[in-house]
Order: C-alpha cells, then sequence, then structure tokens
C-alpha cells in the first residue's frame, strides 16, 4: 500500500460534471485538488465517445444530450472560464407523437402549448393552469437544492394533472415529460418533477458543444488553472472509503488490485447517493438510508449510426405510453449541430422506460439492438425501415442508475436529509440527488460543495 501525504488539499471524488465543477472551484479558491475517478474517461453521465463509421467518426453522448440556456449556473461558469465561445446553437424542438403523427413544440416559446395539434382546446384552456402553477413554484425551485419544494409536494404528476388539467394532458404532455425525463410513468413522480421539468426546460434555446455535451467536463479539466502542479487527476481510481481523522479526511482507493490512501483537509463526494453511501462511514444511519433508497431509473438504449439522415427537425420526439409501452423518446442527435454525424449521415438514439431497461440491462447487444428495433417498428414504421436501409453503426449504452425519478413525498424526504447535513463538515456531497437529475445541477451542487469546502478551509 502506498501512501501519500498532502497538506491543505482537497479531495474531489468523481469526475462527473458535480466533481469537475467542484475541483475546479477548489482550485481556483487556491487549494491543491486530487480528484479521482473509477472509468477510464472523465465525465461520468456527461461524457461523449467517437465511434467510427463508413464516412467518418460519429460522436455519441453516453447520458446527457440536451443543454438549455435555462442552466444559469452553467452558463454563469461557461462566461467565467471563457469556454462560452464553445457553445454551438442546435434544435430546440421537441416532437409528440399523437396517433402516428408527430406535433412539434419549441422550447423556446411555451405558448406552443396554446398553439400545437397536440391538444383541443378545452386542454389549451387548462394548459393555462399549468403555466400559472408554474409561475407560482418558481420561488420552491433550485438548481442545488430543491429541499424548498418540500411544501408543494403534494401529490404525483398523474394526480396532479386529473386534479387541475385534464387527461389529454396527462397523457400528451405531462406523462411525456415524465417519461423522456425520469423514465418512469407520471404516477410514479412527484407532481414537483414536472414542474421542474418546465422550469429548466422551456423558455430558452439548446445548446451543446462540438464532439458532445461531455467536452465540457473536458474543457474543464483543460483550463490552465487545472493543468497545474496544483491538480492531480487520477483516472480508474475506485474509492472504497472516506473517513474524517485528526488531521483532516483519509480516502482509501485501489486500482488494478492496489490500494492507496490519498489525504487532504477536505473532501467533496461527488457520486450517485447509493454509492456515497458505501463508501462515507460518517454518515448516520438515517442519512445512508435515505441515500440507499434514492429510487433512480435505469436506461439501456440504442444508438445507430445512419448512412443517410432522417428528415425530422425536431432533436427529440417523445413517444407517450399511450402510443407504445415501452419506447419512450427518439432522439435525432444529428439535430444537434454539425459534426455529430459525418455530412448528411444521422445519429438516432433510442431509448426506453425503466422497466424495459431494467429487464435488458444485462442482455447482450444484438438482443438489445434487435428488442429496440423491435419496439419502434411497433409504433414508427417508417423510422424502423430506414434504420433497417440506413444502418452502419449501433451502440448500445447502459445505466443501472440513470436518472433520479422522485416519488410525490420526495421533495419533503429530501428536506429532511439537507437539514441534517453539517455545512461545515470537511466531508461534504454533491450530485443530481439534490435537485432534479440535470447536468446543470449536478454542477450546482459541486459550486455549493466547493464553497462550503472553502469557506472551512479559510476558516481553519
Ligand atoms: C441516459 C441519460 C440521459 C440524460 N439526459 C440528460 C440531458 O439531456 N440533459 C441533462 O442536463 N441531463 C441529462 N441527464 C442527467 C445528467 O447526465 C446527470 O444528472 C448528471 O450528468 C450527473 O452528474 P454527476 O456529476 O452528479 O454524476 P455522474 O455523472 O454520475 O458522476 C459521478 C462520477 O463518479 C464516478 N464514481 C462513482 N463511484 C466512484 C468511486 N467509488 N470512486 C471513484 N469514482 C466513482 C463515476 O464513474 C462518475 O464519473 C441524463 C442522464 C442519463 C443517464
Amino acid at each position: 500500500m502506498t501512501t501519500r501525504k498532502t497538506t491543505r488539499s482537497v479531495i474531489v471524488i468523481g469526475s462527473g460534471i458535480a466533481g469537475t465543477t467542484a475541483a475546479f472551484r477548489l482550485r481556483k479558491a487556491g487549494h491543491h485538488v486530487t480528484l479521482l475517478e473509477q472509468e477510464s474517461y472523465p465525465g461520468g453521465r456527461m461524457s461523449s465517445y467517437e465511434k467510427a463509421g463508413e464516412g467518418g467518426a460519429y460522436r455519441i453522448d453516453r447520458g446527457a444530450s440536451w443543454l438549455s440556456h435555462n442552466y444559469r449556473p452553467m452558463i454563469e461558469l461557461l462566461e467565467e472560464t471563457g469556454l462560452a465561445s464553445r457553445m454551438l446553437p442546435c434544435s430546440s424542438e421537441l416532437g409528440v407523437l399523437r396517433d402516428g403523427r408527430v406535433h412539434r413544440l419549441s422550447f423556446v416559446r411555451p405558448t406552443d402549448l396554446l398553439r400545437t395539434g397536440l391538444l383541443g382546446w378545452r386542454s389549451k384552456l387548462r394548459a393555462l393552469r399549468l403555466l400559472r402553477d408554474l409561475a407560482a413554484a418558481r420561488p420552491a425551485l433550485s438548481w442545488n437544492d430543491m429541499s424548498k419544494a418540500a411544501g408543494i409536494d403534494i401529490e404525483s404528476a398523474q394526480e396532479y394533472a386529473l386534479r387541475r388539467l385534464d387527461r389529454p394532458l396527462l397523457d400528451h404532455l405531462v406523462e411525456p415529460l415524465c417519461s423522456t425525463q425520469f423514465l418512469a410513468p407520471a404516477d410514479e413522480v412527484s407532481a414537483v418533477g414536472v414542474l421542474s421539468i418546465m422550469w429548466g426546460t422551456f423558455g430558452a434555446a439548446s445548446f451543446t458543444f462540438d464532439g458532445g455535451v461531455g467536452r465540457l467536463p473536458t474543457l474543464l479539466l483543460g483550463l490552465p488553472l487545472m493543468r497545474s502542479e496544483q491538480t492531480c487527476v487520477e483516472l480508474n481510481a475506485r474509492v472504497n472509503d472516506v473517513t474524517r481523522d485528526r488531521d483532516g479526511v483519509k480516502v482509501t482507493w485501489e486500482r488494478d488490485g492496489a490500494s492507496s490512501v490519498e489525504r487532504g483537509d477536505a473532501c467533496v463526494v461527488a457520486v450517485p447517493g447509493p454509492i456515497a453511501a458505501g463508501i462515507v462511514p460518517s454518515l448516520t444511519d438515517d442519512q445512508r438510508t435515505y441515500l440507499t433508497g434514492l429510487r433512480y431509473t435505469s436506461d439501456v438504449h440504442v444508438t445507430f449510426g445512419l448512412r443517410e439522415a432522417t428528415d425530422e427537425t425536431a432533436l427529440g420526439v417523445a413517444v407517450p405510453l399511450r402510443e407504445h409501452p415501452d419506447l419512450c423518446v427518439v432522439l435525432h442527435e444529428h439535430n444537434l449541430g454539425p459534426g455529430r454525424a459525418p455530412a448528411g449521415h444521422g445519429l438516432v438514439s433510442l431509448m426506453f422506460r425503466d422497466h424495459w431497461s431494467t429487464a435488458r440491462i444485462t442482455l447482450d447487444d444484438d438482443t438489445v439492438i434487435e428488442d429496440s428495433l423491435t419496439a419502434v417498428n411497433e409504433v414508427l414504421p417508417e423510422l424502423a425501415a430506414h434504420i433497417g436501409e440506413q444502418r452502419e453503426m449501433a451502440a448500445v449504452q447502459r445505466w443501472d442508475r440513470a436518472v433520479l425519478a422522485r416519488p410525490a413525498g420526495g421533495y419533503r424526504d429530501l428536506a429532511r436529509f439537507t437539514s441534517s447535513l453539517d455545512p461545515r463538515s470537511p466531508i461534504q456531497l454533491a450530485g443530481d440527488y439534490f435537485a432534479y437529475s440535470t447536468t446543470n445541477a449536478s454542477l450546482a451542487t459541486g459550486e455549493t460543495a466547493a464553497q462550503r469546502v472553502a469557506a472551512l478551509l479559510s476558516a481553519s
């Protein structure tokens, strides 16, 4: 076992966008930072990779693929670091399938809800209530800590839709939003989740980065500040234990069966909640129970590289539950901008509801690809035929913890959990489980954790 002693230093665990943001912020505050990441690449659920096709490379997002100008903490970080110049505009349209026809709504114009042929005029009038409820809920919604929403967390999205809206709005708007964002049906997620999606999604244009959204954590790690001797990034470094001792924090990690110990003055644990529960023994029983009980839905999705792009203009087409039980969204990722697919080629991902993915998480790629094509053929036969004719590449991505699907009452549980945490502890937690699963929420929680650690270190 090797032991490394560092002083006035901070260890960050996890190089997702929460961890890379925390690492950047702590370096900016003048601290030595060691970033430990179990995978061979940074970015976690916000990472991208290249896969060769006949006409060139496809750039594939492993998890997140869509970013919004509503993501204020992200935009502010991009502006502060000079990385805003790397943002690229992309399609801001979402399609919703109804009876075989795609109805397109612009993220930029929530008033499209009042114009769309997706809904009848009664439902459009009811949709005004949704916009009013969203305006009323805004003060309770926060990117870095959604526990303020506890007071309005009284029912599921389905109960809310049937009480305040109507059945068509549930079927054609609320349920597809729940499925595309949480991969879970409207009766299994809190109504706060739907208001959060509306808040985070509508009213602003989308953007992306050249080469995929995973460019952002990589760009952060590539900043001159992060390439100094004061930063150490260890990939393939799996952390098993984070404990407090008299000298600060001791982190035990392993690589290729060899164990190492890292010592620092403080630590940011930026991994999904259940993993944090397993590596931080100083958490109370209640905190551990909360974290291990968080419901993350799973995602198994298939991405196809196509010799010819589809003619869909929307970034994604949501497939409501009443249209198909398994398929929930088709992403036309070539609409994320040039460079995702070779010129003229297409990049399309098929995404499924949690139950479909859970049943396939351990199945081999060929079976998953075949099952995905069967599903798309049942509801969008023309797209299935296009994929069949034009396919030149297929890739399967698996996440056993993809996004958090918080049920009704989940924000009240979150409020109890966050109020039990010590903001002056040298071990701070960060991750999307403090808000609703988005890259921007994780980034914001990384900022908060780093601010707390920096305040602690400057006071001691
Ligand atoms: C399929 C999918 C689609 C999504 N779509 C979008 C979208 O379009 N837009 C959007 O904004 N958000 C989207 N999200 C959500 C978003 O990707 C996540 O909420 C966010 O990226 C999570 O960031 P994080 O840093 O909190 O966690 P993660 O990205 O999970 O980072 C945690 C990191 O910690 C590492 N780690 C875990 N355990 C250990 C350990 N013991 N030791 C060392 N390292 C460890 C992991 O390898 C990982 O790199 C999507 C997510 C998925 C899965």
